[in-house]
């Protein structure tokens, strides 16, 4: 490839695989502005710089968006229903993620605290810091 594009550092795929192997959520830091991001790019959504700088995010914020899904793509067949949830992490950044324990709109509330909690289950999973951790 010979274009004028900027190039990113990983394909989304790698990026998304990074989540499963070492339990750490990945963003962005925009060089330019500090801006904190959470979501695939190539350029930052706020001054345009190309110079988007890979950091780890915070596991850890609070729900600012969710919905409750019921017909869940083929990866999320044995799971509905859930959450699609959108968390503002502590420190910068929104991610999107899902989360088994809710099933219906009563089981969550908009700020409430949640953490990423890596499962062998595919995509960003979260559960609310309220839930006691299983097993325990
Ligand atoms: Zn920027």
């Amino acid at each position: 490839m010979n274009g004028s594009l900027p190039t990113a550092p990983h394909t989304i795929e790698d990026w998304v695989k990074g989540y499963e192997s070492d339990g750490k959520l990945r963003g962005f830091r925009c060089g330019a502005c500090q801006l904190v991001l959470a979501t695939w790019g190539l350029a930052c959504p706020r001054c345009g710089s190309p110079g988007l700088e890979e950091q780890e995010l915070s596991g850890k914020g609070a729900v600012v968006a969710f919905t409750i899904l019921t017909v869940p793509g083929d990866e999320f067949l044995n799971e509905a229903p859930y959450a699609y949830v959108v968390v503002e992490l502590d420190g910068g950044g929104r991610i999107t993620g899902w989360m088994p324990s809710v099933r219906q709109e009563s089981d969550l509330a908009l700020g409430e605290r949640v953490h990423f909690a890596p499962s062998y289950r595919p995509g960003v999973q979260f559960s609310k810091d309220s839930d006691a951790p299983a097993g325990g």
